[in-house]
């Protein structure tokens, strides 16, 4: 069934408004309306009772002009190939404005990983990993994990690839268990990305976290980080929610109690009855709150919510998840939005340094690492804070002008070949 938004046709209309912002001509960047390759594989699996059925993959590479294409590989039911070249060119954005030296990609199984055994979702991402290896590789393109996928998952790609090569090669993928080459703070990186942002946001106000009325969508690795981060800073959480509703409490959610359920159950439908009420997602991105986080899927915000958001600040932990008529509306409205492309840019920029670490095989300290992403954040927020004065427009605008203009003057050095 075709999508009712389509993220690549999203991805597209934002990319001429930016262009248009900068001057740029449609001959400087129309290269960027066009992943660099597509891959589509089938993937037939031996179910544990003896079926076999066959699975839909995608593997994306955007771009590659800044470096090695990087992005992760996503397990959802609704995954088809425009979404996974809007979250390529997503990638290639974000790695621009944070300025780490790489291009962009993405993957993605159409599945639903709930319905799969650990051994079938196992068999899964071998096959996915044997299917595209001729495309990824340390120096070509670096898998890491995205919805519904984990650093287990990242571990049976490192030794997919590493079994095909006769030696481990770590630096292949990102976001692994620490035991085999992952990074410290890696798992927690998204989430502390989005509350810096948060954090940085308030300032620039003349606020602080201190005391913000926080509302989270999603409890996944992006938003249940951020939550637990945000909280940690002093602001109230007062709703967060998951693929089964939400819950909400005036006066605060105990963050730190809810979470032990939340990472055991990996559902808030379970929980027993608190101190709270129960709420459905929709009520979520419309309660009154200072700061909303949609940390779900793309699309949540379209513009028949978009009217009734009442939150003034609106920080992306998922990546588009506000449609480009709900933007305009937003910012009709007043709303700053910290867009994606540099809320959620943590995640990718410790799987950077966890790329570099493995590389030299070599290990950071965690706060070596918490501190070096506090700085690459904070860098990226000025410039685009900046960008986004110059030009009288939008956070999201100021971002993909800063990257705009590091890939395509990427481009413009290394000509067009042949
Ligand atoms: N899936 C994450 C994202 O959308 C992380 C990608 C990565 O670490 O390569 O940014």
């Amino acid at each position: 069934m075709p999508r009712k938004h389509n993220p690549y046709e999203n991805y597209k209309a934002v990319l001429d408004k930016a262009a248009e912002l900068l001057g740029l001509a449609q001959n400087d960047y129309i290269i960027l309306k066009y992943p660099e390759r597509t891959l589509k594989v089938s993937l037939p699996i031996r179910m544990d009772n003896g079926d076999v059925r066959v699975f839909e993959g995608y593997r994306v590479q955007h771009s590659s002009s800044r470096g090695p294409c990087k992005g992760g590989i996503r397990y959802h039911q609704d995954v088809d190939e425009d979404e996974v070249k809007a979250l390529a060119a997503w990638m290639t954005m974000k790695c621009a404005v944070v300025n780490i030296p790489y291009g962009g990609a993405k993957g993605g199984i159409q599945v639903n990983p709930r319905e799969l055994s650990k051994g079938e979702l196992e068999r899964l991402t071998r096959r996915f990993v044997s299917m595209i290896l001729p495309l990824i590789g340390p120096e070509r393109d670096i898998p890491a994990p995205d919805v519904n996928t984990t650093p287990e998952i990242m571990g049976w790609i490192m030794d997919t690839y590493s079994m095909q090569k006769g030696y481990a090669v770590p630096g292949v993928v990102t976001g692994k268990p620490i035991e085999v080459g992952g990074s410290l703070g890696r798992s927690e990186a998204t989430g502390r990305g989005v509350t810096i942002c948060a954090r940085l946001l308030m300032q620039k106000l003349g606020r602080t976290l201190e005391g913000a009325r926080v509302a989270v969508q999603g409890m996944g690795n992006v938003g249940s980080v951020a939550a637990a981060l945000m909280h940690g800073e002093g602001a109230k959480i007062v709703a967060i929610s998951d693929v089964s509703g939400g819950i909400y409490s005036e006066k605060g959610l105990p963050i730190d109690e809810l979470r032990p359920h939340f990472a055991a159950r990996r559902t808030l439908a379970e929980l027993p009855d608190g101190d709270f009420v129960r709420i459905s997602n929709e009520e979520l991105l419309t309660c009154d709150v200072d700061i909303l986080v949609p940390a779900a899927l793309e699309n949540t915000i379209s513009k028949s919510n978009a009217p009734s958001v009442r939150a003034k600040y609106i920080v992306e932990g998922a990546n588009g998840p506000i449609t480009p008529a709900a933007d305009d509306i937003l910012d009709a409205r007043g709303v700053t939005v910290v867009p994606d492309i540099l809320a959620n840019a943590g995640g990718v920029v410790v799987s950077y340094f966890e790329w570099v670490q493995n590389l030299q095989s070599f290990r950071w300290e965690e706060d070596y690492v918490n501190d070096m992403l506090e700085r690459t954040m904070a860098r990226a927020f000025e410039e685009v804070w900046a960008l986004a004065q110059e030009k009288n427009a939008s956070l999201r605008m100021g971002a993909y002008m800063s990257a705009l203009k590091r890939v395509v003057g990427a481009k413009k050095l290394r000509g067009i070949f042949p």
